[in-house]
C-alpha cells in the first residue's frame, strides 16, 4: 500500500516536472520570438520624495503580453531569460529604448526630466563589453549618463571584486548612478558596501510590508547608509502608515502603489513629462 502510493506520487511528481520543463522550453522559444518582434512593453513606475511628494525618478519594468498565453509576469519570464542567456539581448534592447526615450524627452521637455532606472541582471552586467556598450550608446543618443540609474542586485557584487570595481569605475565616469536592488534579501556580506562605489540602497519591499516588525532592521539599514553616505529608497510603500514610519526613520525617497503603480509609457509621459506646446 505505502509502496504503491509512494510510486504513484513519484509518477505524478515526475509528470509535473516534465510539464514544467515543457512550459519552460516553450516560453524560452517564445522569448526568442518576442525579442525579434519587439513584443515587450516598457512600464514606468515613478519614485517620489517622501516629504515633498514630487517625482524624483522612475524605474523601467518590462511587461510581456503574450498573444496566446496573455500576460506573463516578469517573475516568470526573467528567470527563464536569465537561464537561457537571452536576458543580455533583452536588457541591452531595454537600455537602447530607454535612451531613445530620454533623447526625445530631453528635446521636448521644458523642465528637468526624471532620472530613469533600469534593472540589470548579473550576466548582462558582467559582459566584458558592457561598460563600452553603455558608453557607446550614450554617445549615439547624445545624452548624459546622469539621466540614468542602473539597479543591480547583491548577486552582482558577490562576483569577482576587481572586475566589478573596474566596470563600476568605467560606468561612473558617465555620471550614471548605481543602486542595490532588493537590499537586505541577498546572501552577500556587507563588506562590499565599503569597497565598491554604489550610490543607493533600495530597501526591499518585504521590510516595508511589515514595517512595524522590521523597524529595527530598517533603522539599521538607514544608519548604515548614512554612515557610508549612501542614499536610500523604500520599495513597495502601499499605505500612509508605512510612509509615516519610513519617513520617521529618515528615508527620503519612496516607490510604491500608495503613489503610483507602474504605468504604460504613454500614461507616464502624459503625467510626468512636460511637453513643449506644439510649434515650438
Ligand atoms: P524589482 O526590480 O524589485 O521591481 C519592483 C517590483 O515591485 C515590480 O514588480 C513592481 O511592480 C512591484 N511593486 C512596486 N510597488 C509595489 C507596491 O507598492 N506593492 C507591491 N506589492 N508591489 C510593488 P514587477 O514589475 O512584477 O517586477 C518584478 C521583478 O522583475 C522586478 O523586481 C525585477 O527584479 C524583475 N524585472 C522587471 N523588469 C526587468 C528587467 O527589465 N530586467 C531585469 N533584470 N529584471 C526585471
Ligand atoms: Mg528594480
Ligand atoms: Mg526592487
Ligand atoms: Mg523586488
Amino acid at each position: 500500500q505505502t509502496k504503491e502510493n509512494g510510486g504513484n506520487s513519484y509518477t505524478v511528481f515526475q509528470q509535473e516536472m516534465a510539464e514544467k520543463q515543457v512550459l519552460r522550453f516553450e516560453i524560452e522559444h517564445e522569448l526568442q520570438k518576442a525579442i525579434e518582434t519587439q513584443a515587450f512593453d516598457l512600464y514606468f513606475q515613478p519614485k517620489f520624495h517622501s516629504f515633498k511628494r514630487n517625482i524624483t525618478g522612475a524605474e523601467v519594468l518590462l511587461r510581456w503580453n503574450h498573444p496566446e498565453r496573455g500576460f506573463i509576469p516578469p517573475n516568470v519570464f526573467i528567470p527563464i531569460a536569465e537561464e537561457s542567456g537571452l536576458i543580455v539581448e533583452i536588457e541591452r534592447s531595454v537600455i537602447e529604448r530607454v535612451m531613445a526615450c530620454l533623447a526625445d524627452w530631453d528635446h521636448a521637455a521644458e523642465s528637468a526630466i526624471p532620472r530613469i532606472s533600469i534593472n540589470v541582471s548579473v550576466s548582462t552586467f558582467l559582459q566584458d563589453d558592457f561598460s563600452a556598450f553603455f558608453c557607446d550608446r550614450l554617445q549615439h543618443y547624445n545624452i548624459s549618463g546622469c539621466l540614468l540609474e542602473l539597479e543591480i542586485t547583491e548577486r552582482v557584487v558577490m562576483q569577482n571584486e576587481t572586475k566589478i570595481n573596474m566596470i563600476l569605475q568605467q560606468l561612473r565616469e558617465t555620471g550614471v548612478r548605481i543602486s542595490i536592488d532588493d537590499f537586505g534579501t541577498g546572501y552577500s556580506s556587507l563588506s562590499y558596501l565599503d569597497k565598491l562605489k554604489v550610490d543607493i540602497l533600495k530597501i526591499d519591499q518585504t521590510f516595508i510590508q511589515h514595517i512595524q516588525h522590521n523597524q529595527t532592521i530598517v533603522a539599521a539599514i538607514q544608519s548604515l547608509a548614512d554612515n557610508l553616505q549612501l542614499h536610500t529608497i523604500a520599495e513597495g510603500v502601499e499605505t500612509e502608515e508605512q510612509l509615516q514610519k519610513i519617513r520617521s526613520l529618515g528615508c527620503t525617497e519612496v516607490q510604491g502603489y500608495l503613489f503610483s503603480k507602474p504605468l504604460p509609457q504613454a500614461d507616464f509621459e502624459a503625467s510626468y513629462i512636460e511637453q513643449i506646446p506644439a510649434g515650438h
